[in-house]
């Protein structure tokens, strides 16, 4: 590995041009962070690489999207994560390189938007960076974006948060203080992986003792309550060893 750690900078791309979404892709293994950079490029992004964290702050600056390992060289990618979270409300992507739970569920934690395990396919990176810049509202310039927001089972799904009401294709359901939550909290972020300790915290705040199995309970009772509205099963999904989603 030794040597490694100024490659980036021969390839790194200057400033983009208008329209052109900023990708950091921070990978000290050179030949993932160049395949990364491929792919992406092709796919009309600017991208640059760094290969640990001191050149990853140093190129932080106005990226729309933040791609990162999290393990590197100097250090471990959750620090930037959380400095990243603490400044700034770009999305991140963290790669991990196992299919570690205990990785994942670390990184939604600390407010990653999404996570991809390595090995990973080109399309499954340009699917992913695609999802989170979408839900971020950094589409890409000229994207076609869905042109009905209200389509699809997602979309039945109407959450009036300032009525605290909640419908299924128009019919109304009833639910209590902390299912309301719940539910509101994965609507705001449809698509996207919520920890169990995230809701947690979105539903009774921070500090609060609440155990795992309480969030599984309110899920369950949403779960059924939605489905007596009539939505699909697969609206609202467990994914394993991480947590909830509600399907976009
Ligand atoms: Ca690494």
């Amino acid at each position: 590995m030794a040597g490694k750690a100024r490659w980036d900078r021969l390839s790194s791309a200057s400033v983009a041009p208008n329209g052109k979404r900023s990708i950091l892709v921070v990978e000290d293994e050179r030949a993932i962070g160049e395949s990364i950079q491929f792919v992406l490029r092709r796919e009309g992004f600017d991208v640059e690489l760094a290969a640990n964290l001191r050149d990853a702050r140093e190129r932080l600056a106005e990226k729309d999207l933040v791609i990162m390992d999290l393990m590197l060289p100097d250090g471990s990618g959750f620090d930037l994560l959380r400095e990243v979270r603490a400044s700034t409300d770009t999305p991140v992507i963290v790669v991990t390189s196992r299919d570690e739970e205990s990785d994942r569920v670390a990184g939604l934690e600390s407010g990653a938007d999404d996570y991809v395990t390595k090995p990973f396919s080109p399309r499954e990176i340009v699917a992913r960076v695609r999802a989170v810049l979408r839900r971020a509202g950094r589409g890409q310039a000229g994207e076609t974006r869905p042109s009905d927001p209200g389509a699809g089972a997602g979309g039945a799904l109407e959450i009036r948060q300032d009525e605290r009401r909640v419908s299924y294709l128009g019919s109304a359901i009833d639910l209590t203080r902390a299912e309301f939550d719940l539910l509101a909290t994965l609507h705001s972020g449809r698509g996207r992986v919520f920890s169990r300790q995230q809701l947690i915290e979105a539903i009774w705040g921070h500090g609060h003792v609440v155990g795992d199995r309480t969030i599984d309970g309110h899920v369950k009772a949403v779960r059924r309550k939605l489905a007596e509205a009539g939505a699909p099963e697969s609206l609202l999904s467990t994914v394993r060893g991480v947590g909830y989603r509600l399907e976009e």
